[in-house]
């Protein structure tokens, strides 16, 4: 099975890299009962809450970028493929300049370290944003097992790259022609990126859609990760509509292959529409 989805923007190159797949519960979102939900997923002719945990590789001319890295062993024998698909790829982990990630949540770092907490892309200089950077280093937000393990393997990973970590703001300049795009309320800092050149552009809009299957029908639908609930409402609303009127090639780290897609408008939401 291909890990991998390839696409051109100008004279650069996307690739969505997918990790894993994984099936959420009912109970992961609110805003949406169970006759909601099983509405939505049989609109979408699926029978399961289904997601995907998606890295992505940008390839200028003398830079490879790698945006965030999945999960690792986390979350069962089901992810932690990312080494697989950079294979198919063609990208050795030595071969990645910069490595951005889109929020330190875990299935987005995991996979830059090793278990023994070693990393992974020994040439990658690290990008995050400085607003996530803050919150997932301030240990007075964390004060539950499963919060505090999260912020120590976000502190074990910039621990791991120490030295070659740098904080960006806005919409930062990542790589060449590779930009940050915040999306806050996810967690704090959380953002996507864009690839633009010339007339041609791509968005990743990051963790705003976890089931596209739910989120992209009725955007109202909130993941219970959602640091604020609000915010991120706001957020995956602007961000969607962006991607729907400017008719720009999107991705997202949770979306299902084939994972490049464009959006349209239907109903009172979105619908994916085919983006090659
Ligand atoms: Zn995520």
């Amino acid at each position: 099975m291909s890990r991998i989805t390839k696409t051109t923007v100008g004279e650069l190159e996307v690739i969505s890299l997918t990790d894993g797949d994984f099936i959420f519960g009912n109970e992961m979102f609110s805003n949406a009962d169970d006759t909601e939900i099983a509405a939505l997923l049989a609109q979408d002719e699926r029978e399961a809450v289904e997601t995907n945990f998606n890295a992505f590789l940008v390839k200028n001319k003398d830079q490879t970028v790698l945006i965030d890295a999945g999960p690792r062993d986390l979350f069962g024998d089901t992810c932690g493929f990312l080494p697989d698909a950079l294979l198919e790829a063609e990208v050795d982990p030595a071969d990645v300049t910069h490595l951005f990630f889109t929020h330190l949540h875990p299935d987005h770092i995991a996979g830059a370290i090793t278990p023994e907490g070693a990393a992974v892309f020994p040439n990658a200089q690290v990008f995050v944003s400085e607003l996530d950077h803050r919150f997932w280093t301030d240990a007075s937000l964390f004060t539950d097992e499963s919060s505090q393990q999260w912020h120590q393997l976000a502190l074990a990973v910039l621990n791991a790259y120490a030295g070659r970590v740098e904080l960006i703001n806005g919409e930062a300049l990542i790589a060449g022609g590779v930009t940050m795009l915040p999306l806050p309320g996810h967690t704090p800092g959380h953002a996507g990126f864009r690839v633009d050149d010339g007339n041609h552009s791509f968005a990743q809009v990051g963790d705003v859609v976890h089931a596209q299957s739910l989120q992209l029908a009725n955007p109202e639908i909130s993941v219970i990760f959602d640091v604020d609930r609000e915010v991120a409402r706001a957020t995956r609303k602007r961000a969607l509509d962006m991607v729907a009127t400017d008719e720009l090639l999107f991705s997202g780290g949770h979306i299902m292959r084939p994972t490049i897609m464009r959006l349209e408008r239907y109903g009172d939401g979105y619908r994916l529409a085919d983006g090659q």
